[in-house]
């Protein structure tokens, strides 16, 4: 094992480093085929899908010089803020650290990028585990952000880890950890050491047991990447402080994808759609939530459609929304697994992204997407070149109310319909309440202006284009 860089060091100490890893080089700039650089490489899995507490919210920049994209658990408790507060905190440090390297290099730019794992138990306490990275073009390696939150909802404050596990009695869970570790990671028997409270940095309360994640380079080499385990609470005996009993396992989370048999391919109306008539396709980014089900029924109300371009990791704990959009006619197509700049990404991450959210899509739906869009919007030659040979075209956008930016209903509203012409593809997100009222105007209004309300797969074929893998595609006609 090579020396850790006093650097990579820094890299550990997640919150307060964003200024400690200055150096020449800059992987972030350059897009080689071939990156000299270790990368993150993000290996992601169903197990990231489950949200039970809280609602996503959002921190996200779509302009750059920091492309942003943070997500965390807001659910209507007094606990709320000290969440948010921290979302904000480490995306203003980002920024402050991006702006500091614009005065020095013109072309420097970075990405945050934090997605969460939330837990209710027992009905009373909610486990948040918040993961991600910065990387930006001065820095060598990302930075690992980790960061856990975990609440009593019955009182409405946060849990300390002492909170949660007794120190007097951490033996007990250092040795069931180091047991865990082995277990989950069986090469590192000869590297592992006796396990240290440090590992117990980041603990979070789930539905199976407490989650543990522990900061690359503290418990096995660097190179390993982050370690995950989960310590069952029935091992953890007199050393977990919460409750009497142990949480009951829930009776389905994630493990329990059902194919849905294949049903018949893109729903094309040709009874229903005038080809002569004005036609716009309605799309929505970077849900499904809470407020897609609002969407849902105003289509439902004006017997109308849209396209949803889904995160690949919320597919599976929202699947009922997308299997009534899909049922309603609506489409779903893919927007990355968990919204990286895909510009920034090796060939094969980029290939992970768009597959593994085509397959999640397909286990609901039946129906594997032939397109997707980029988050950002961001194309460069190898994604196209790696969506041509994987069979996907790109759908980008004509009218962009910039919903993500104003979070106003008016504002979205008035956008749309100062812009929209036909054969518009008009981009949204279902992320946001603000864009699910504008809707309550913009679909009636736009039926009332004789544009039909299809879905992008509609628009094309009306529109006698043949969509190619590999090619962007921004309206029909
Ligand atoms: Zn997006």
């Amino acid at each position: 094992m090579k020396t850790m860089p006093l650097c990579a060091l820094f890299i550990l100490l997640v919150l307060t480093s964003f200024s400690a890893c200055a150096d020449s080089q800059s992987p972030y700039a350059a897009t080689p085929e071939e990156d000299p650089v270790p990368q993150v490489v993000w290996e992601p899995t169903l197990e990231n899908a489950t949200i039970e507490y809280g609602a996503p919210d959002l921190i996200t920049d779509n302009v750059g010089p920091l492309f942003a994209y943070i997500r965390f658990p807001q659910s209507g408790e007094a606990t709320d803020y000290l969440i948010a507060r921290w979302a904000q905190e480490i995306y203003q440090s980002a920024l402050d650290e991006i702006e500091a390297q614009l005065e020095e290099d013109p072309e420097a730019g970075g990405e945050i990028n934090v997605q969460f794992n939330s837990y209710l138990v027992d009905g009373r306490y909610a486990g948040i585990m918040e993961r991600g990275m910065f990387t930006g073009s001065h820095m060598i390696h990302p930075q690992d952000i980790i960061r856990t939150f975990n609440i009593d909802t019955e009182n409405g404050v946060l849990l300390d880890n002492d909170d949660i596990l007794d120190p007097l009695r951490s033996r007990i869970v250092l040795k069931l950890l180091r047991e865990q570790l082995l277990e989950a990671y069986p090469d590192a028997a000869g590297s592992l050491g006796e396990a240290e409270e440090s590992w117990l940095k980041h603990i979070a309360l789930g539905t199976e047991g407490l989650h543990v994640e522990i900061e690359r380079g503290v418990a096995l080499p660097e190179a390993v990447g982050r370690l995950s385990v989960t310590l069952p609470y029935d091992g953890l005996g007199a050393a977990l402080r919460l409750g009497a009993t142990p949480p009951e396992l829930p009776d389905d989370t994630v493990a329990t994808a059902q194919v849905i048999p294949v049903t018949p391919p893109v729903p094309w109306r040709s009874n229903q759609i005038d080809p002569e008539k004005p036609m716009v396709a309605l799309t929505f980014d970077d849900g499904p939530s809470i407020h897609t089900e609002k969407i849902l029924d105003l289509l439902e109300q004006y017997d109308s459609r849209a396209t949803f371009f889904v995160i690949g990791n919320l597919v599976e704990s929202r699947r009922e929304t997308i299997e009534r959009a899909f049922d309603m006619g609506s489409e779903i197509m893919g927007h990355s697994w968990d919204h990286r700049n895909l510009t920034k990404l090796s060939a094969r991450e980029i290939s992970t992204q768009v597959t593994d959210t085509a397959n999640a899509i397909e286990s609901v739906t039946g129906l594997r997407p032939q397109m997707y869009r980029t988050p950002y919007g961001a194309v460069n030659d190898r994604v196209r070149d790696v969506s041509g040979e994987l069979g996907f075209a790109i759908i980008s956008w004509s009218v962009d109310p910039r919903d993500w930016q104003t979070r106003n209903t008016d504002a979205v509203h008035a956008a749309i319909m100062r812009n929209v012409k036909d054969r518009a593809i008009i981009l949204s997100h279902d992320l946001y309440g603000t864009t699910a009222d504008a809707m309550e105007r913009v679909i009636p209004e736009l039926l009332e202006l004789g544009y039909q309300l299809v879905t992008v797969s509609e628009l094309m074929f009306y529109s006698d284009i043949t969509l190619e893998a590999g090619v962007v595609y921004y309206r029909g006609q």
